[in-house]
This record gives structure tokens, sequence and C-alpha cells, in this order.
């Protein structure tokens, strides 16, 4: 089945796609049926599809692409890195490594020391890592609905069935992936997000296993924690002797250039970052507290080839490592992103933008006679077909993701792109044009769902 006439091609592609790869997608979410739909030019705000249409782009790479496509600074700076280093990369160290260090150190709160990895993935793994090496425990609590990169440890209760997910405030482990051991399921602990009193029952009942709770601050980008709860949870991990780690590869640079934490004044232990910081290349970073952060030092000339770990069963040193870490094109395209948030003006004109979008879809939803909020801080948002608060997972449930999603995909065939039932993210890019736009697409499907 064709998702629309004006995109045979794609439907094409797609099926040449599933022959060579599994799903015809690179990633599980990049699916949606009845086929997703392939980008072939992007500029700017738009995206423009294998049959040549153009789109709205308000998924920008999952948040990533917060300079929109192609940016003539970030092309640059990337083009001037690989021109003055005469390489792509040198795989040793390079001054650009602390430049950016430096620059997350004076952003970022949280931030006293840096190290890279390459996708936000690596970097919530790694802060993992640190923490239990740092407190030497071996559990991990995390929030039910909070998504962290899909490996073992932390694909747990992602998006889980509410009728195996157990009470709201005792909330059950439960895997989101065929093939995670049990080893994950015994040793992880499932908090609820913006409920103090029962996070905090939990956590002090396993108070003396739990190296650290991470969450993100703003879940999935969108649902704001509220600030009584995050300062509560700050104050809770930091009495029992719990490491908070601060999940910001969505809100990195989106809710504030220094997070959501300089946004809440809430200082995390440690904090990854990615997305947005590569400037549309995969990288990522943890940062924190330099006592925390000198775990991973090599010490003595020692990293895992020379500790003797393997041999003697106990490891000395935490092993970091990365052929790519650091990468000085990235960290050139990431610097020059982050230089563009910074001309003034550029953030709050952003969050402007993105309160006038979200007004008007508001205004228009009124109209119709749809119950509807949009939900989110900063530069991203969603979508909430109900008047219900939406304070968790949980409470996304009692919307009608039915009708969304039919609204979703009429805004497909007239040129807004977002992935069906996905939230909002706006680019420095995204004009007054693009807002009218996007508005007037919105009444018009509602009118073709209508019909
Ligand atoms: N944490 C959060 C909050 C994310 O949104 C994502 C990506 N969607 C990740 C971690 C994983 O990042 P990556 O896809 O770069 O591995």
């Amino acid at each position: 089945m064709l998702l629309s006439e004006q995109m045979s091609k794609s439907q094409t592609y797609f099926e040449k796609a599933c022959k060579v790869i599994p799903g015809g997608v690179t990633a599980g979410i990049k699916f949606f049926p009845p086929h997703p739909i392939l980008m072939e030019r992007g500029q700017g705000s738009k995206l423009y599809d294998v049959d040549g249409n153009e789109y709205i782009d308000y998924l920008l790479c999952y948040g990533a692409l917060i300079a929109g496509h192609g940016h003539q600074q970030v092309f640059e700076a990337v083009v001037r890195q690989m021109q003055e280093a005469g390489t792509t990369i040198f795989g040793t160290p390079h001054r650009m490594e602390t430049v950016m260090a430096e620059k997350l150190i004076d952003l970022y709160p949280g931030i006293e020391m840096v190290r890279y990895t390459n996708s936000g993935l690596e970097a919530t793994l790694l802060s993992i890592r640190m923490a239990m090496a740092y407190t030497g425990k071996g559990k991990l609590a995390k929030f039910e609905g909070h998504y962290h990169g899909g490996y073992d440890q932390v694909l747990l209760s992602v998006n889980p069935d509410t009728d195996e997910a157990g009470p709201s405030d005792r909330p059950h482990v439960v895997p989101e992936s065929k093939g995670i051991p049990d080893y994950y399921v015994e040793n992880t602990i499932i908090l609820p997000f913006n409920d103090l009193e029962a996070t905090e029952a939990i956590l002090r009942t396993h108070q003396s296993e739990v190296a650290a709770v991470i969450l993100e601050p703003i879940q999935g980008g969108f649902i704001p924690a509220e600030s009584a709860f995050l300062k509560g949870l700050r104050a809770i991990t930091e009495e029992l002797g719990i490491l908070l780690i601060f999940d910001e590869v969505k809100t990195g640079f989106r809710i504030s250039l220094g997070g959501a934490q300089q946004a809440y004044g809430v200082t995390p232990d440690l904090t990854a970052l990615g997305k947005v910081l590569g400037g549309g290349f995969p990288v990522g970073a943890v940062g924190g507290k330099e006592e925390i952060m000198m775990v991973s030092a090599p010490r003595d000339g020692k990293d895992i080839l020379t500790a003797g770990a393997a041999k003697s069963g106990k490891a000395e040193v935490l092993f970091h490592s990365g052929t790519y870490n650091g990468h000085p094109t990235i960290l050139a395209a990431g610097l020059a992103t982050i230089g563009i948030l910074e001309e003034e003006g550029a953030m709050e004109q952003l969050f402007a933008r993105t309160q006038s979008l979200r007004q008007g879809l508001e205004d228009v939803y009124r109209q119709h006679g749809i119950t509807m909020q949009t939900v989110g801080m900063g530069s991203i948002f969603n979508i909430i077909l109900t008047d219900q608060p939406i304070r968790n997972y949980r409470d996304m449930n009692q919307a009608d993701n039915a009708l969304r999603k039919k609204i979703d995909y009429e805004l497909l065939k007239l040129g807004i792109y977002t992935k069906p039932l996905n939230r909002y993210s706006m680019a420095v890019v995204h004009t007054e044009a693009d807002i009218a736009k996007t508005l007037e697409a919105h009444h018009e499907a509602i009118r073709r769902v209508r019909r």
C-alpha cells in the first residue's frame, strides 16, 4: 500500500532496501507503515524526498539539527578544519578537544571535565560505568518512559505495556527488546517520574546498592520534570550517596545553552550530551565533577592493556576508549553550531518561534473543537490530544493518539515532516512563513480526517 500517489518512488526504493537491510531501515524507529519516506536533499528548514516533494522538517534528525540542514557556517567550519588539518582525523590528542571541553565547562553548571564518545548512547553508557566505578555499587535506577540509548542496561521500561508495568508508584522492570540478559532486569530499579514520594521510598530501600539515578530531566525532550521534583531528587540522591546523571542528549543546547540543568538550576553529578553537540555528525560527551571524571584518567601510565586487570580479575582503572572519540571534524561542526546559537538573540528567537507555533496550533485545534495541548520547553514540544495533565509516561496513554496519528499522516502528504506521533523540534532557520504554512496544513489535515 502506498502512503500517497506522490510518494511512489519512496515505496519503490524502500522495497529495494528491504531486500538488503532488515525491515528496510537502519534504525527501528525510522520505520512507519506502510513505508517511510526516503529523503534525498535538505536545505534550511526543508527536506526533499526522492519523489521531489518538499517538507518543512520538524523531526530535524531527532533534534540534532538545531541549525537546520546545511547551515553555511557549519559547512564552512567542517571544510576549513579538514583543509587546515590536511586530514579528517589525527588519531591523537589535538587542541580542539580542549577548546570544546572549555566551552562545555563554561556553559554547563554540572561540567568540570569532559570525555568524548561517538553517540548519545555511548555517553550514557560511559556515565553509568563512571558512576559504578566511583561509588563501587552495582545497580542503576532509571525512570519509566525514559530513553537513554538502545543497549541492554537501559533498554528497560522505556515504552512498556502498562499491563506488564505494575503499579504506577512501584513500576516493574520491563525489557524492551529480545536478547536482553536477565542480569540487567535483576540489577535495574525503575522509578516513577515526577513522583518524589515514591521515588524517595524506592531509593531509600535500595540505597546501599544503587550507584546512580539516570534521567532525562525533560522526558522524551518534552515532558518537563516538575521543579520541586528535580530539586527533591537532587537532595535525596546527595543524602543517600547516589550519583545523579542527567541525560541531556536531547535537552542539551535546546532548553537553554546550558541544557535543562541551567534552566532548572539543578546541578547533576554527571551529564551525558550528544545530538546538537555534533552539528549533525555522530558525537557524544560525558561531563561532570572532576573527582568523578578522574576515574577515567589513565593512572601511572596504566590503561587496560598495561594494568593486568584481565589476569588478576580486578581492574585498576576505568576503561574508556574509542577510535573516533573527539573527532576534530565533528568537533568543528559542533563548535560552529554552538557559535550560531550564541549569536545575539538566536536562542530568544528560537524560543519565541517555538512559542508562536505552539500557540498557533492550540488555536487551530480549538477552532476545530479538538481537545489538545502542547507540552514542552525551550525548542521542543509535542501535540497531545487530551486536556488531562501530562506528567509522565503513563499519562500519555490518556491522549487520543489514534486521531493524532491520522492527522500526522495527512500532514506528511501536506508537506509537514515529522514521524507520525513524534515530537516537534525547532531550528533557528524555521521562519514565520514556515509557521504560517504549518498552521494552515494542520487546518487542512483536520478537515481531511473529518471528511
Ligand atoms: N538519550 C536520549 C535522551 C536520547 O534522546 C537519545 C537519542 N534519541 C539517546 C540518549 C541516544 O543517543 P544516540 O542516538 O546518539 O545514540
